[in-house]
């Protein structure tokens, strides 16, 4: 299979590859050394993944000259935090690493924030690359330069943006995703194929039953066509300043008040964005006029895609409480990415009362 090469290009950084294509791990130290000459690779991951892959990791960073060393934190979200930041800073200070150590985060969404997040700030910045090995941080997490670590009042509340100096896809990691996450994943994509255009969308409609059963070639495509999508809305906004990058929180306002009011973990991160976005397109044939073809088009590609509605029921009332919790309220009122047509979506303020109304209606 073909290796696709796709280059992010941002204003103030320098820019970079993501490469996508079959057995790229086993590559890895060749794809990094044509643009780092560090003594020193540590690698981050975690004790799910490390067994998997790390060895092949190391094996080719090594063969191409790198002293390769590794640290694995545990796996699952609650690695994201200041305490396993800081036991990692303080192992790269007994470890004597200098600012010249190149910092390779190996894993899914969690190790590349955290990792990125550690290469950021030990001696206040080192090199950083990305190796990631499930679908979202494929399609999501690795590309835009977001990283950080989670507080105890909320996910994502320390960070900043660091852009690696190369992103590697390697497909053949995902043989060994649980399907939970590969759905995880899935809804990412639906999610840049709606805001993205007709030619997106539809390709992925035609695709879906070979995306759900794991077709290497269409595998590798969406997750190419979901990095074009999201390096261009990155390229054009860095730092989430302009409003352009609001279109990446499609789904996200009542998918993360739904993961927050079940418990997180009852709905995983994937299906609650797909029932936000079965949400916001109602919302949308309601207040901008979305046609119901594209309402049910979407509601059909995720079903294909193994995202199928929810069964859920909460209070209105604390379901719009825990929409408002969202870092998009502006003056107390909520904003919804809501799309007027496949690939033509827009931010609009919603009172509460329509929102209730809607939720009312919503939540069984
Ligand atoms: P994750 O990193 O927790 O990985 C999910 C699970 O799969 C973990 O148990 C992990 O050990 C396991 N795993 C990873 N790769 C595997 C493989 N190839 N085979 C078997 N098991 C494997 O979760 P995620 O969904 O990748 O990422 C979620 C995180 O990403 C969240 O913390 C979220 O906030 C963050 N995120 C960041 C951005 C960003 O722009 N930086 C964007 C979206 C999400
Ligand atoms: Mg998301």
């Amino acid at each position: 299979m073909a290796i696709a090469r796709i280059v992010v290009n941002i204003a103030d950084a320098a820019s970079y590859d993501v490469r996508i294509g079959a057995e790229l791990i086993e590559k890895l130290g060749g794809y990094l050394r044509d643009v780092n000459q560090s003594d020193t690779a540590l690698v981050i991951t975690d004790e799910n993944v490390g067994p998997l892959y790390l060895g092949a990791a190391k094996a080719s960073l090594v063969e191409a000259g790198y002293r390769a060393l590794d640290i694995t934190v545990p796996a699952g979200e609650g690695a994201k935090s200041v305490a396993v930041a800081s036991e990692i800073w303080a192992a790269m200070a007994d470890l004597k690493l200098g600012r010249d150590v190149l910092v390779v985060a190996l894993g899914g969404g969690v190790v590349g924030d955290l990792a990125g997040f550690v290469a950021a700030t030990y001696m206040r910045g080192v090199a950083f690359a990305q190796v990631p090995t499930t679908l979202l941080s494929m399609v999501d997490s690795s590309v835009g330069g977001k990283t950080g670590v989670n507080l105890d009042q909320g996910k994502n509340l320390v960070g900043c943006f660091k852009q690696p100096i190369q992103v590697c896809a390697s497909t053949s990691a995902l043989a060994t995703l649980p399907e939970r996450e590969w759905t995880c994943g899935c809804a990412e994509i639906a999610k840049s194929a709606v805001i993205d255009s007709d030619e997106f969308f539809f390709w992925l409609a035609d695709s879906a039953e070979a995306l759900a059963r794991r077709d290497e070639g269409v595998v590798a495509e969406a997750i190419a066509r979901s990095v074009v999508f999201k390096a261009n809305v990155v390229a054009e906004d860095e730092t989430e300043s302009k409003g352009v990058r609001e279109c990446l929180n499609y789904g996200h306002t009542l998918g993360h008040a739904i993961e927050a009011l079940a418990g997180f973990g009852t709905f995983s991160h994937g299906e609650a964005v797909a029932e936000g976005m079965r949400f916001a397109m109602r919302l949308g044939a309601a207040c901008v006029g979305t046609p119901t073809d594209v309402v049910l088009a979407q509601d059909e590609l995720l079903d294909n895609l193994g995202l199928p509605a929810l069964s859920w029921s909460a209070e209105p009332e604390s379901v719009l409480d825990a929409m408002k919790g969202d870092k998009k309220v502006r003056g107390g009122r909520l904003r919804f990415v809501l799309p007027r047509e496949v690939g033509l979506w827009e931010v609009v303020e919603i009172d509460d009362e329509t929102v209730l109304e809607h939720l009312g209606a919503w939540a069984r």
